[in-house]
C-alpha cells in the first residue's frame, strides 16, 4: 500500500520490523522508550517448535511456553545408540506460538505492536521512515529481524514435521531422538528428529542437510516409514511444520538496516540452532540501549564461526561421512559437553576431544581452502 502523505507521521525511538523470536523479545524488554514493532502475523499463524538446552533459571524463565521436557536424549545410526542422561540441562521444546504470545502480552504502554508489513523502509543513519498500512513513521533506531534471503547453492536444513496422536500408547516417552539416522540417506544427510510430549502425542520431523529442498511428500514418506518401523500407528496429525535454515552466510533484506536474530548470526551455522544466541544478542543488546549503546553485539565468537563453517564444507565435500561426524561428535562428548557445545559455550576440552574424534584429512583439506 502506498504511504498516504496527507497522515501525520508517527515517531518513535525505536523500530522493530518483525516481531519473532528476536523482535518481540526485544521489544518486551525496553521499557522506557517509545518503540513500535511491525509483524503481519498472528502467534498462532507461527507455531513451530523451538528447542534448546536449559538449566534450571531458563525452564522457569521460559515456563508455560514449554511443551516438552526431556534429561536424557538420543542418537542412533545401524551401528549404534548414543545415550546421554544429565542432571543439569534439560532439552525442552518450546511452542513459539505460546511464547510470542506471553511476550506480547507484556510489552510496556509505551509499546506499539502493529500486525501487518512494514513497507518502503527507507533508512536514514541508525533510523528512518517507513510505512505500515499506509501510516507513516520515523524511528530513530531501526532493527531489522526479517528473514534473511537463502542462497540457492547454498547448505540448507530443511524438514517437514507432524506433530500427532497416536492410536497406542507410546512405549518410550522419556527420551528425545535428536537424530536417528536409520533412513533414506541417498539425497544427502538425513534423520529422524521425534520429541514424545506425552505417550499419545509425538512430533516426528524428516530432517535433511543439503543444498537441494525436497519435494514435501519426500520427507512425508520419510517420517511415514520410520513411523512403520517403530511400529508406531497415527491416529490424528494435529499440527504441520515446515522450515528451511541456511547454514551459509546469508544476505539482508535490506543491507543498509541493523539486522538482529538469525539474520543477523545469531545461528549456529554447523546446527541451525538459534534460539539461546538470540536470547543472549537480545539481552546484551537491551542492556546496551538502557545505557545509550545501539549496537547489535555478536554473540557467536569468530573462533566457532570458522569452525562451523569448515565443517559444513566437510559435508557438502563429503556427504557420505556425515553421519559419522554428527555420531562421532555426540559420542566424543558427555551429556553436559554435548549440551555446552550445541549451546556454542564448549570448553577448549570439549573442543579438543571433538578434534581429535574427526577424521582428520577431510577436515585438513577444508583447513586449507579457507
Ligand atoms: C520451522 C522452524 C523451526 C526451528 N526450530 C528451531 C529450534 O528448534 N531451535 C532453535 O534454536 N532454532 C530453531 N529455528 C531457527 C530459529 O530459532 C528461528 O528461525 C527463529 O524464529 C529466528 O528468529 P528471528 O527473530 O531471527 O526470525 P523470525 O522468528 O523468523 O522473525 C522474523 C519475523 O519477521 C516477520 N516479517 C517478515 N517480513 C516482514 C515485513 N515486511 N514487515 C514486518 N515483519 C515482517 C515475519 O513474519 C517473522 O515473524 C527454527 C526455524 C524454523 C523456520
Amino acid at each position: 500500500m502506498q504511504p498516504n502523505p496527507s497522515a501525520d507521521i508517527i515517531k518513535k525511538d525505536i523500530a522493530i520490523i518483525g516481531g519473532g523470536s528476536a523482535g518481540i523479545s526485544l521489544a518486551v524488554k525496553l521499557k522506557h522508550l517509545t518503540t513500535v514493532v511491525v509483524e503481519p502475523k498472528q502467534p498462532d499463524e507461527r507455531d513451530v517448535s523451538w528447542a534448546l538446552w536449559a538449566k534450571s533459571a531458563q525452564l522457569e524463565e521460559l515456563g508455560s511456553a514449554i511443551k516438552g521436557r526431556w534429561n536424557q536424549w538420543r542418537l542412533v545410526d545401524h551401528q549404534r545408540e548414543i545415550l546421554h542422561t544429565s542432571d543439569l540441562y534439560q532439552y525442552i521444546s518450546l511452542s513459539s506460538a505460546d511464547y510470542l504470545r506471553n511476550c506480547e502480552s507484556q510489552l510496556s504502554p509505551n509499546t506499539q505492536l502493529v500486525r501487518d508489513c512494514a513497507e518502503h523502509i527507507q533508512s536514514e543513519g541508525c533510523g528512518g521512515n517507513f510505512s505500515v498500512a499506509g501510516q507513516r513513521y520515523h524511528a530513530q533506531h531501526i532493527f531489522d529481524s526479517r528473514p534473511a534471503k537463502l542462497d540457492k547453492q547454498g547448505l540448507k536444513q530443511h524438514f517437514l514435521g507432524i506433530e500427532i496422536q497416536t492410536k497406542k500408547p507410546l512405549t518410550e516417552t522419556k527420551i528425545a531422538t535428536l537424530m536417528d539416522f536409520r533412513v533414506d540417506q541417498s539425497r544427502g544427510l538425513h534423520f529422524i528428529y521425534a520429541l514424545p510430549f506425552s505417550d499419545r502425542s509425538l512430533l516426528i520431523e524428516s530432517t535433511m542437510i543439503s543444498t537441494t529442498l525436497e519435494p514435501m511428500d519426500w520427507y512425508r514418506t520419510a517420517i511415514y516409514q520410520w513411523l512403520k518401523d517403530q511400529s508406531i500407528e497415527i491416529e490424528s496429525i494435529t499440527r504441520e511444520e515446515h522450515g528451511v535454515i541456511p547454514m551459509h552466510e546469508t544476505l539482508a533484506e535490506d543491507s543498509t538496516l541493523t539486522r538482529i536474530g538469525a539474520a543477523s548470526g545469531a545461528l549456529r551455522l554447523s546446527s541451525g540452532y538459534a534460539f539461546t544466541h538470540i536470547q543472549q544478542q537480545i539481552s546484551q543488546l537491551a542492556a546496551g540501549i538502557e545505557q545509550g549503546e545501539f549496537k547489535v553485539p555478536q554473540v557467536i565468537s569468530g573462533n566457532i564461526g570458522r569452525l562451523d563453517k569448515i565443517f559444513n564444507r566437510v559435508l557438502v565435500a563429503k556427504p557420505g561421512l556425515g553421519v559419522d561426524l554428527m555420531m562421532k561428535t555426540a559420542g566424543a562428548l558427555d551429556s553436559e559437553g554435548f549440551s555446552r557445545f550445541m549451546l556454542g559455550r564448549a570448553t577448549i576440552k570439549d573442543w579438543v576431544k571433538v578434534i581429535l574424534a574427526m577424521p582428520k584429512i577431510p577436515f585438513l583439506t577444508q583447513v586449507f581452502r579457507s
